[in-house]
């Protein structure tokens, strides 16, 4: 038996759509930039950028969402998530969907957009932004046997009843194969981690109360209330 100096942390796990087995969450990377946000913007020639979020960053997509701390500017960006089932290095990009996608989600790439926009004035790394706690809600994740590997349908996000965020997942610039592939030439990828990828126009900010619904057609539907604002630490 293993001596540890203190209980080692527990696996995030997501839930399994229609089943009690439960997915347990790696790491998660992010896509940045990957639909077109003004109708005549140019194709890109480069892959997107990517960070990546702790997996103590996931939580289920419902319920009360807290207000993080440090930023007065938190934002959503809906995005369709990949699971992987089976990871790998230099991944062929026609291999991914049969070999290494285990499933599909509707998650929140929650942002603290003032610690971004800081950080890309700065040239500072984005963690501060992209990697705090709560900040990638994430719909149970529905097995690839189930719901196949959608080319279109819907992704959408309302506040309050207004709609804010709504495209086709036929308009991902680079489809969810080239984005594993591209990920696994830079890291080795692992079942369990988690590919969110990236956000269609429309993202903006939430208020303490705020209601959030959202969803990727055939794949999942979410609906959070936004918590209350921490009161500030003292000395500010
Ligand atoms: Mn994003």
């Amino acid at each position: 038996m293993v001596d540890f100096t203190f209980p080692p942390p527990t696996t995030v796990t997501l839930r399994v759509a229609g089943s009690s087995a439960r997915f347990p969450v790696g790491r998660v990377f992010c896509i940045g930039r990957n639909y077109r946000w003004a109708p005549d913007e140019a194709a890109p020639t480069q892959m997107p950028a990517w960070f990546m979020k702790p997996a103590s960053a996931v939580v289920p997509a419902r319920g009360m969402l807290p207000y993080p701390p440090a930023t007065r500017d938190l934002c959503h960006e809906v995005e369709l998530v990949v699971a992987i089932g089976r990871g790998g290095r230099d991944i062929d990009p026609g291999q991914v969907e049969a070999r290494h996608v285990w499933g599909y989600a509707a998650g929140l790439d929650m942002t603290r957009r003032d610690l971004q926009q800081q950080a890309k004035r700065d040239g500072g790394p984005w963690e501060p932004a992209k990697a705090f706690d709560h900040g990638a809600p994430c719909t149970p994740i529905v097995p690839a046997s189930v719901c196949g590997h959608p080319r279109q349908g819907a992704i959408w996000l309302s506040v309050n009843g207004v709609e804010r965020q709504r495209a086709d997942l036929s308009g991902l610039l680079w489809p969810v194969a080239d984005l594993v592939a591209m990920l696994s030439r830079s890291v080795t990828l692992e079942p369990g981690d988690l590919v969110y990828t990236g956000t269609p126009a429309g993202v903006g900010p939430l208020q303490p109360g705020d209601r959030v619904s959202a969803g990727v057609a055939g794949i999942g539907e979410l609906a959070l209330v936004v918590g209350d604002a921490p009161v500030p630490a003292s000395g500010h």
